[in-house]
Parts: C-alpha cells; sequence; structure tokens
C-alpha cells in the first residue's frame, strides 16, 4: 500500500539550502530547462528562491519560449458543471463546508443537470469538469455516475454536444475508480489543496477530508483503477507557495516511479474570497500577483509536458500574463453554484464554491484570447482515440503531440466560430486561422487542414485526427 510520500522537513531543507542562489546558477538551471527536460527539486527550489527580477524575468521568458514549443499558439477551453452543494467536511476555504448554514443546499435532478448541460452545449463548450461536494448519501459515486451518463446523452441542435468530461470528486477506492473508468471519463482530477501536514490539519478540522494520506493517495488509486490520465493541484494562499509547488513536483515525481506517467494537469488555483468562509476571506498566506506569475513560470519548467490549468478566480487582466507563462487549459463563463448556468441571479454567491474573478461570456473570452493569438481549442482527440496516460507522454514527448493538437484545434475553433461565434469573433477567429494555417502549420500539411477546414465550412462536424 502506498505510503505518506510528502516529507515537509526535507522540503524545509531543500527550500533553506537554496537560498541566496548565485546569479551563474540559476542561469544554468534556466539553460537545461529551454531543452525541455524538466527539473529536478533542489533545481526548482533554487528558481523559488530567485528574488533578483532581472533573473526572474529570464525564468518567464524562459517559459514562455517552453510553452510555444511545446503548446503552441493553444488554450484548451472548459466548463466547470457543478451538481451538488452538499458537503460533509469542513474546508476553512471553501462556500460549501459543512458549517456554512446560510448557503442555499442543492443537489440537482437528472433533469436540471440536462438543462445545465443544453445551456452549456449551445453557448460552444464540448468539455466539462464535473464537480460536487462530498456527502456520502446526496452526493454518490452512484449519482455522480448517473450525471455523467446524463451529460453525456444530452444533445441539442447544430451537433451540440459534450464530448469529454473531467471529474473532480472526493477520493475513491480503486474498485470504485473501475467503476467510474466505465463511465467514460477524461481525467481525473483532485486537489491536495496544502501539501504542508499542519496546515493541512488546520484546514480541514472535520469531515473525511481530514485524512491527509487518503487524499495524497487518491491518484495512485485512480491509476490502479484503470485511471491513467490524473491531473493534481494545490489552492495558492492556504501555504507558502514555494513549499506548495515543490509539493506538487514530489506528487509528480512518486506518480511517475510508481504508475509510470505523471499527472496529466496540475492546477494551480489561487485563494478567492467565498461565502462564510474564513480562510478565503483572509488567506493565510496571500501569494501577489508578482509571485503567481513567478510560480507558473517555474511549474512550466520543472514538467514542461504536464498541462497547466487556470480558474476564472484569477480576473482578465492576470489570465491574459500567465497565458504567456505557461498555462494551457482555461475555464470560461463559469459559475460554481449548481443550477448556475440556467439561472442569472445576483443570489448566486449563496449556494458558490467562491466568488469569480473573471465573469465574461465563453464568447467574450473567445474573442479576447483570439486577438491575442491563442488559438481557442475544444479539441478531445487524444482521449477518444486512446492517447492517453503514457502513451501520451511517448507521443508528447518527441514532439509528436503538436502535429494533432495543432490541426485538431483549428478544427474545433472553426466548428465554433461557425456554429456559435457572434460576428465580431467569427471575423477575428477566421483570420487568426488563416494565420495560422499560413505560419504554423507545415506545407505537407497544409492541403489536408485547408480541406478539413472547408468540409467543417460546409456543414460537417467532429472534425479530428
Ligand atoms: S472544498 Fe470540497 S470537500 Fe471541502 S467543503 Fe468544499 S466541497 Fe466540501
Amino acid at each position: 500500500m502506498i505510503k505518506d510520500f510528502i516529507d515537509d522537513a526535507k522540503i524545509g531543507d531543500i527550500l533553506e539550502k537554496a537560498k541566496n542562489p548565485p546569479k551563474e546558477k540559476v542561469r544554468e538551471i534556466i539553460a537545461k530547462a529551454k531543452t525541455l527536460e524538466g527539473l529536478m527539486p533542489g533545481e526548482v527550489a533554487v528558481l523559488l528562491q530567485t528574488e533578483d527580477d532581472e533573473l526572474i524575468t529570464e525564468i518567464q521568458q524562459a517559459a514562455h519560449s517552453v510553452k510555444e514549443a511545446i503548446y503552441g499558439n493553444r488554450l484548451v477551453l472548459f466548463a466547470p458543471l457543478y451538481i451538488a452543494n452538499l458537503c460533509a467536511n469542513n474546508c476553512l476555504y471553501c462556500g460549501f463546508r459543512r458549517d456554512n448554514k446560510d448557503l442555499n443546499r442543492v443537489a440537482l435532478t437528472m433533469e436540471q443537470i440536462e438543462s445545465e448541460v443544453r445551456v452549456l452545449e449551445r453557448e460552444g463548450h464540448k468539455r466539462l469538469l464535473m464537480l460536487c461536494g462530498e456527502h456520502p448519501t446526496r452526493s454518490s459515486l452512484e449519482y455522480f455516475m448517473e450525471a455523467i451518463e446524463t451529460a453525456y446523452a444530452t444533445k441539442t441542435e447544430k451537433g451540440g454536444e459534450i464530448r469529454r468530461i473531467n471529474v473532480e470528486i472526493a477520493p475513491l477506492q480503486a474498485e470504485e475508480f473501475k467503476l467510474l473508468k466505465k463511465t467514460n471519463i477524461g481525467t481525473y482530477v483532485l486537489f491536495q489543496e496544502t501539501y504542508h501536514h499542519a496546515t493541512y490539519k488546520t484546514m480541514h478540522p472535520s469531515g473525511p477530508k481530514k485524512d491527509y494520506v487518503r487524499r495524497l493517495t487518491a491518484m495512485h488509486r485512480a491509476q490502479e483503477g484503470g485511471i491513467n490520465d490524473v491531473g493534481i493541484g494545490a489552492l495558492f494562499g492556504l501555504y507558502d507557495y514555494k513549499f506548495e509547488v515543490l509539493g506538487l513536483l514530489f506528487h509528480a515525481l512518486q506518480l511517475e516511479q510508481d504508475c509510470g506517467v505523471g499527472p496529466h494537469t496540475i492546477s494551480i488555483p489561487r485563494l478567492e474570497p467565498a461565502f462564510n468562509a474564513p480562510a478565503a476571506i483572509k488567506p493565510p498566506h496571500p501569494v501577489s500577483d508578482h509571485d503567481f506569475k513567478k510560480l507558473v513560470a517555474i511549474i512550466r519548467l520543472a514538467v514542461p509536458y504536464t498541462g497547466m490549468i487556470l480558474s476564472t478566480r484569477e480576473n482578465p487582466e492576470i489570465r491574459s500574463e500567465v497565458f504567456e507563462l505557461g498555462i494551457s487549459q482555461i475555464s470560461a463563463g463559469s459559475r460554481t453554484n449548481p443550477g448556475g448556468y440556467q439561472e442569472d441571479s445576483s443570489d448566486a454567491f449563496r449556494a458558490a464554491q467562491f466568488n469569480l474573478g473573471d465573469t465574461r461570456t465563453l464568447d467574450e473570452v473567445i474573442f479576447d484570447i483570439t486577438t491575442k493569438g491563442h488559438i481557442p481549442s475544444f479539441c478531445t482527440a487524444c482521449y477518444r482515440l486512446g492517447r492517453t496516460g503514457k502513451d501520451f507522454m511517448d507521443l508528447a514527448k518527441p514532439g509528436l503531440i503538436q502535429k494533432f493538437c495543432q490541426t485538431n484545434a483549428l478544427f474545433t475553433f472553426k466548428e465554433y466560430l461557425m456554429d456559435y461565434a457572434t460576428p465580431s469573433t467569427r471575423e477575428a477567429g477566421e483570420k487568426l486561422i488563416q494565420q495560422t494555417v499560413r505560419e504554423k502549420i507545415k506545407t505537407g500539411m497544409k492541403k489536408s487542414v485547408l480541406n478539413k477546414l472547408q468540409k467543417i465550412e460546409d456543414g460537417k462536424r467532429d472534425v479530428y485526427i
């Protein structure tokens, strides 16, 4: 049985030894990171302990070049779908916590879930992250699996459908993960929240989530249950950000060592105020924008092939800045209260997990990122063709995934422009597609890409390679 593999004292020691690093050492590590081979904990600690602005700029420039080399100008888009906010836990940073007696508690019925999915499909979403609180009866695994089936079965006009559902639910046993896998999920996502044991204990005073190790080892059990795409994350603001970055890295390395593949994604939520949640209203270790940008860049250098996810907790300005530093997936047009996509209520915060920093619609986000040169992608091809887990990494590392991802991003973006975009977004998007084909698609592939784009123009949907 896998044991606790996070050693707080060891992380503290690594950080201590890396203090005040000489410039040459920092530059040596940056040069290594640019070769895309990733970094080890001691090297990451040196970058984290770098406070010199000139060197931090060099770290960020390197992260930008790594991001461009692996992910190009793509940004994968998804929407979170909260189906229930009942919870047996008491996490001090979350609006759903059990002791928040003022929260409107909701567990959506299958009909309500269908209605939510219809709204998201009509906006153009193809990828969801489905979530709920941890409640033994009102958010059971059976309920959750039925919700997944309902969402996949919900179709709307113009070929509106959900093609991939990633899930974020409380830790399961390997046998339960096997059942979950049968519902055809994409990535299983679970955040440790904080890797620091004492902080974890303070933040989780009661409920099943009190158990640090049960949560830490969930990804290993998911792999045992056959789910080979897993996503880890830390909630920045609970403890020292440098410690959390190393915690994430140790988690990634342990998965690679024990399961043969590291995490598919790392999420980097930063604490935002939440209704009646003391630790969210006054974060114990607030992370400044400066440090947040630095940590994004360092994670990009440390694990270049692991996707990095940014939510709508962040405001549009910060989002734009960190896209350049290594973010590869973003949520857009999000609501964090169950039923929130159908309702437009000023009371929504009374049922929400946390407040949003970016409240723009999907189309507004797409217009914005398009005009900044990013290709929005709704691609789901890899997981539908079985390019997951180690198979995905084996393709990604020699750069082969670029070939698929870049073109599939263009196809799904074209679909969006044809079916859902406002006229101004469509105009900006068409220009960007043409420019990308001209400048980024290899000569040998241009004809076939243009052919497929024409087929989409003529009405064909769900085109991918
Ligand atoms: S963070 Fe998750 S487990 Fe904790 S109270 Fe919120 S919903 Fe429940």
